[in-house]
């Protein structure tokens, strides 16, 4: 093989986040089999495919009663906490189709618990899941659900989502200020850290403030970990990490996974999907600087965001790769962000 055909060849991208669960439930898709055949939106097996993407993070969200909810585009909308009945029921509607997914469809998608599980299924062809939870309204104060969820696979959780519950506060959505917004953890939200140090599940910092941010720091024994945020200092967006809070990731040996939320990377976070996909390389550029190669990879929220166009889909993230080639990534720092530092960190903490 020559360099160049090196070069051209398709990079393996191992992504931080998607929210297609969340999509199958609502179409009431149960078996998920949309995304099998094909469906509208981000991210399905034959985009997965066609963007060399070898697997991710899948998460279990909840979403509000749409009585309850602010509408969808409303400007710095804020959520108001979940009903724990509701949203324990819809937790486990959400994690059992993941679950289905992978016992229907072992050829074409697997749960996985560890990197060695990660390389097996990207191996066969199969793309590689991550279990993970976007906000613990599903579970109560003495965390049997996550005991159970973890027996099922459960590798990575993000204790809040933007909104408040019993474990701690959510950053709400801001543009402008910082993710000082209120305080941290709850004695429950210090018994969860507790028991993710125990099982070594991924913490996810993503939606949480700074307060519960800090909170994890001092508690957790494990790296520190934002699987889909940017950087403050380029998009001062609530949902972004400030220069300390970068500082605290990389002393930790943990990673950022970047976001690619037109109003999370656009210095003047305007929900603008013509955003030119070189302002993703300003915030990669910035996040290596903060946290070395070993830190930085891709968490793109597809099924959870509005993206630039010109990614559009996971079909896309060539475009992403191109990008950071005419910015002068070499191929090996390309391949670490893209994949190789997410199943890294993975090995250090799950096995
Ligand atoms: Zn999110």
């Amino acid at each position: 093989m020559t360099f160049s055909s090196l070069a051209q060849a398709p990079v393996p991208v191992f992504d931080g986040h998607n929210d297609v669960l969340l999509h199958l439930w609502q179409s009431g898709d149960t078996r998920g089999a949309r995304f099998f055949e094909g469906r509208a939106g981000h991210i399905d097996l034959g985009r997965c495919r066609a963007g060399a993407m070898t697997g991710g993070f899948f998460a279990v969200w909840v979403p509000g009663r749409p009585e309850d909810d602010p509408p969808a585009d409303a400007p710095d909308p804020l959520y108001p906490p979940l009903g724990p009945d509701r949203a324990r029921r819809i937790t486990l509607e959400i994690a059992a189709i993941l679950l289905r997914m992978a016992a229907d469809r072992p050829d074409a998608l697997r749960i996985c618990r560890t990197a060695s599980e990660i390389a097996e299924a990207e191996a066969a062809g199969a793309l590689a899941a991550v279990l993970h939870i976007e906000g613990c309204e599903g579970v109560g104060p003495d965390l049997e659900e996550i005991e159970i969820l973890h027996a099922a696979g459960l590798r990575s959780i993000g204790p809040v989502w933007s909104r408040d519950n019993i474990f701690g506060h959510g950053v709400p959505f801001r543009h402008g200020i910082t993710p000082d917004t209120g305080p941290g953890l709850t004695e429950a939200g210090r018994r969860l850290v507790d028991l993710c140090n125990e099982r070594r599940i991924i913490l996810d910092l993503s939606h949480m403030n700074e307060a519960g941010f800090w909170d994890v720091a001092r508690q957790s024994t494990l790296p520190l970990v934002a699987t889909h945020s940017n950087v403050h200092a380029i998009c001062p967006a609530t949902r972004n990490l400030t220069a300390r809070q970068l500082r605290a990731i990389a002393e930790s040996g943990g990673v950022v996974g970047l976001n690619y939320a037109v109003q999370f990377l656009r210095p003047d976070g305007r929900r603008d999907s013509a955003t030119d996909p070189d302002v993703l390389v300003r915030h990669l550029a910035a996040l290596v600087e903060a946290l070395g190669e070993g830190g930085v990879a891709l968490g793109s929220d597809f099924d959870g965001a509005l993206i630039p166009d010109a990614i559009g889909s996971a079909a896309g993230v060539g475009v992403v790769i191109s990008a950071m080639r005419r910015a002068g990534f070499g191929e090996t720092l390309i391949r670490r962000i893209c994949r190789d530092n997410w199943i890294d960190l993975i090995a250090r903490i799950c096995g």
